[in-house]
C-alpha cells in the first residue's frame, strides 16, 4: 500500500488511527495530492515523516520529453525497480493526460510496444493518480491548479486486465475530494475483455468506453490480436451494447489502420454493418511505427481516405490527431527506447 491508494476520508481515518489529529491528515493529503515528495513537506512533524517513510509515495519523474507540437513525454519511477510512461496533450479546451494502467502489458497485440517484453506487475490505484500528481505539478511548479481535465487510460497496459485498481482509480480521480476529474471526462481503452466490459457497465460509472478494435473479421484481428483468440468481435459488440443500455454513454472504437491488413473496402463494407444502430463513433489511426514491429506504417492521407469511405457507408468517424510522433508517443515506446527493455 502506498498513501496515494487511499480516499481522502482514508488518510483522515490513518492518521487518526495513530492518535493525530485530523488536521494532519489534512495537511498529508495535500502534500500527497501537490505531487511532494516525502522531504518537500514543511509542515508536518519529523517523527511523522519518520513513521510514514515505507507508505509514503516515491514515484518521480525521471525523464521528460517535449515534442514539437507541446505533447510532453514523461517516464515516471516508481518505489521498485519499475518506470511507466504518460503523456501529456495540450488541447484548446485544457490538458488530456494518457496515463499507463500497468508496466508492461501481457496482451501481445502485434503493433504494440508496450507488450513487448509482456506484464511486469499492474500499476495500483494510488500509481496511476500519482502520473497525474506529478504532471499536475510539472505544469505550474506548484501542483495545486488542477490543470488536467481528461484522463485516458491508453498508456502501457490492459486496464481491465487491471479491473479493480482501475476502478478504483476511476472513484479516486473523479472523488471531488480527489481530483475532481469529471467521470465524463476518463477514457477507458481496451482490448475488448468482454467479460470484464459486461462488469464495468454494472457500476454505471460516466466514462467513456473505448474499445481497440482494429480488424472488422476476427480472423484479421486474429492476426494482429492475441485477445481475438478468446472474444469475437460480435461478443465485443454485444458487450458494448450492453454498456451503452446500462451508462447511455457513446462508445468510441480506435481503428489503427495498417496497410494491407485492415484498409481494404471489404473492411468499410463490414465496420458499417456491424455499427448500424449503434451510438459510437470511430477514430482511424494511421500506425505509428514501431522499429521493433514489422508492420507497415500507414499515412495520414490514406487514414483521411478510409475515414471518407466510412462516412459515405453512415459511420461516424475521424481520423484521431497523432501528436508527440517525434518523441516516441506511442504505447511503450519511450520505456523501450530509454531503459532498452
Ligand atoms: N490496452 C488498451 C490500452 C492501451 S493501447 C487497449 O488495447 O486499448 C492504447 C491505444 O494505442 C490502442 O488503441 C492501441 O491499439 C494503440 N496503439 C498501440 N500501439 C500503436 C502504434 N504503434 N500505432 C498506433 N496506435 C497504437
Amino acid at each position: 500500500m502506498i498513501l496515494s491508494d487511499l480516499s481522502f476520508n482514508e488518510i483522515i481515518d490513518y492518521i487518526k488511527a495513530r492518535g493525530l489529529p485530523r488536521f494532519r491528515g489534512e495537511q498529508l493529503f495535500d502534500a500527497i495530492y501537490q505531487g511532494k515528495a516525502l522531504d518537500e513537506i514543511s509542515n508536518l512533524p519529523k517523527g511523522l515523516k519518520e513513521q510514514l517513510q515505507d507508505v509514503y509515495p516515491k514515484y518521480k519523474i525521471l525523464y521528460r520529453f517535449v515534442g514539437k507540437d507541446g505533447t510532453k513525454k514523461y517516464l515516471v519511477a516508481l518505489d521498485d525497480e519499475c518506470a511507466v510512461e504518460c503523456v501529456l496533450m495540450k488541447y484548446k479546451y485544457g490538458y488530456t493526460i494518457c496515463i499507463s494502467t500497468q508496466v508492461g502489458c501481457r496482451m501481445g497485440c502485434k503493433f504494440c510496444a508496450s507488450t513487448l517484453k509482456g506484464l511486469k506487475r499492474n500499476l495500483s490505484a494510488g500509481e496511476m493518480i500519482g502520473q497525474i500528481l506529478l504532471v499536475n505539478r510539472d505544469i505550474d511548479g506548484k501542483g495545486t491548479s488542477r490543470n488536467i481535465t481528461n484522463v485516458v487510460l491508453m498508456g502501457s497496459g490492459e486496464p481491465l486486465d487491471n479491473y479493480d485498481n482501475v476502478v478504483k482509480f476511476i472513484n479516486l480521480a473523479s472523488s471531488p475530494k480527489g481530483l475532481n476529474i469529471s467521470q465524463r471526462n476518463i477514457s477507458l481503452s481496451t482490448c475488448g475483455i468482454v467479460d470484464k466490459i459486461y462488469q464495468l457497465a454494472e457500476l454505471k460509472l460516466n466514462i467513456t468506453l473505448t474499445i481497440s478494435l482494429h480488424a472488422t473479421t476476427d480472423e484479421n484481428r486474429k492476426k494482429i490480436m492475441p485477445i481475438a483468440n478468446k472474444y469475437s468481435i460480435d461478443e465485443i459488440i454485444k458487450a458494448c451494447k450492453d454498456y451503452f443500455k446500462k451508462t447511455k454513454r457513446k462508445i468510441y472504437f480506435e481503428y489503427t489502420l495498417v496497410q494491407d491488413i485492415n484498409d481494404s473496402d471489404e473492411d468499410v463494407k463490414r465496420l458499417a454493418q456491424m455499427l448500424k444502430g449503434m451510438t459510437c463513433h470511430v477514430n482511424v489511426i494511421p500506425l505509428n511505427d514501431v522499429k521493433e514491429r514489422s508492420l507497415k506504417k500507414t499515412t495520414r492521407l490514406m487514414a483521411y481516405q478510409f475515414v471518407e469511405k466510412l462516412k459515405k457507408a453512415g459511420v461516424s468517424a475521424t481520423v484521431r490527431r497523432t501528436m508527440g510522433e517525434d518523441i516516441g508517443g506511442a504505447c511503450g515506446q519511450l520505456r523501450n527506447t530509454i531503459l532498452g527493455i
